[in-house]
């Protein structure tokens, strides 16, 4: 593991002059479940570590006017116990609470878990210079690709591992980016951009910015939403493949409706062509089985994850079977 200095800033405003100021490779550490690992293994190095634990005003749930604000340092567990997630956010609750294993969520955070690197094999191994790492190929591509992207790939087949991101994609959340030249606020959705943008990250964040806080919405009159994630294994897991799916129901029809998969592509995944076909009709699951017929028009599986298409059905049948119940 290579030295690195750790700041320590006391405000929010410290946090954005240190990641404006320092010239060195900087980077933040919240919980540090993934960050850690990175930094041993040698797969991320930083000659500063901002450490986000000591600034007050960026942790807790929050009830405003116009829905509800989640810190970026809420930790998971705080999350998925807070009452008015389970009332209002349900699906967000699921999410949360499908994560990783209580340890984990008793440190992980929510700003570390929408920032999270890739779990690919070939990335975590320190051995590998793939293309995210800055090397010219992406070795899952024509290698071992099981639980790679069958969406998005352009280059670089990495899933986005994240349980958080799909569930508040679905509910129409938008994040408040920190930096020394002021907040900036946009929807989580365009806070993540593919390998054809950036192949070396997921995120747009640029140096100097960090995340604040999240809002979700307040929930409209007949919101539905679930979440739901499929795994290899029944303990702890990252998803196969997860679907999260939100929308107005009215007379067993959805009026609007977001369907975001996760463990498909390098970025959440929006399946808009799936919400064209369940927007306005009857749900049932064969109305889900055409939606997932008509998303998956636009995968390209690679030699040994053409199951996921299977799993992705399944999600949205599943999906649309917890609406309904
Ligand atoms: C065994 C294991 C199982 C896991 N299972 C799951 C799972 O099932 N589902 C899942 O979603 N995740 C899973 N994770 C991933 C991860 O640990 C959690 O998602 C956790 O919530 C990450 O939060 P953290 O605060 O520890 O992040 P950190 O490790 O502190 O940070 C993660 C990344 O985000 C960046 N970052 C942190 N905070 C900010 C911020 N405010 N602004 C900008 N960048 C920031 C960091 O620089 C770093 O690159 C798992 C991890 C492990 C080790």
């Amino acid at each position: 593991m290579r030295d690195f200095k750790i700041a320590e800033p006391r405000t929010v405003d410290e946090v954005a002059a240190l990641l404006a100021e320092a010239a060195e490779t900087t980077a933040l550490i919240a919980g540090g479940t993934d960050l850690l690992d990175e930094l041993k293994s040698g797969v991320a190095a930083a000659a500063l570590v901002v450490d986000l634990r000591g600034v007050p005003g960026l942790a807790g749930v929050a009830r405003e006017k116009d829905g509800l604000r989640i810190g970026a340092m809420t930790r998971v567990v705080d999350l998925a116990g807070d009452s008015g997630v389970a009332r209002d956010y349900p699906s967000l609750k699921e999410a949360a609470l499908s994560l990783a294993t209580p340890q984990l969520r008793n440190v992980g955070t929510v700003g570390g878990n929408l920032c999270q690197r890739p779990r690919c094999w070939y990335y975590r191994d320190p051995e590998v210079v793939c293309r995210k790492k800055g090397g010219v190929n992406c070795y899952a591509y024509q290698g071992r690709n099981k639980y790679h992207a069958i969406f998005g790939g352009s280059g670089c087949f990495i899933v986005f591992p994240s349980d958080l991101a799909p569930a508040l994609i679905s509910l129409g959340a938008t994040v408040t980016i920190g930096s020394a030249r002021g907040d900036k606020v946009m929807p989580l959705e365009a806070l993540y951009a593919g390998p054809a943008v950036d192949v070396t990250r997921e995120t747009v964040l640029a140096k100097g910015q960090f995340l604040k806080s999240v809002l979700v919405p307040a929930p409209k009159a007949g919101q539905k939403a679930v979440y739901v994630k499929i795994k290899e294994r029944g303990t702890w897991d990252f998803a196969l493949v997860s679907a999260a799916v939100a929308g107005v129901l009215k007379d067993g029809a959805f009026t609007d409706i977001s369907v975001v998969c996760g463990g498909v592509a390098p970025i959440p995944w929006r399946l808009k062509k799936a919400e064209d076909v369940l927007r306005g009709q009857p749900l049932t699951e064969a109305l889900a089985v055409k939606a997932a017929e008509a998303a998956l028009k636009d995968a390209s599986p690679l030699r040994e994850n053409g199951y996921k298409a299977d799993l992705v059905t399944a999600a949205l049948k599943q999906a649309v079977r917890a609406v309904t119940a």
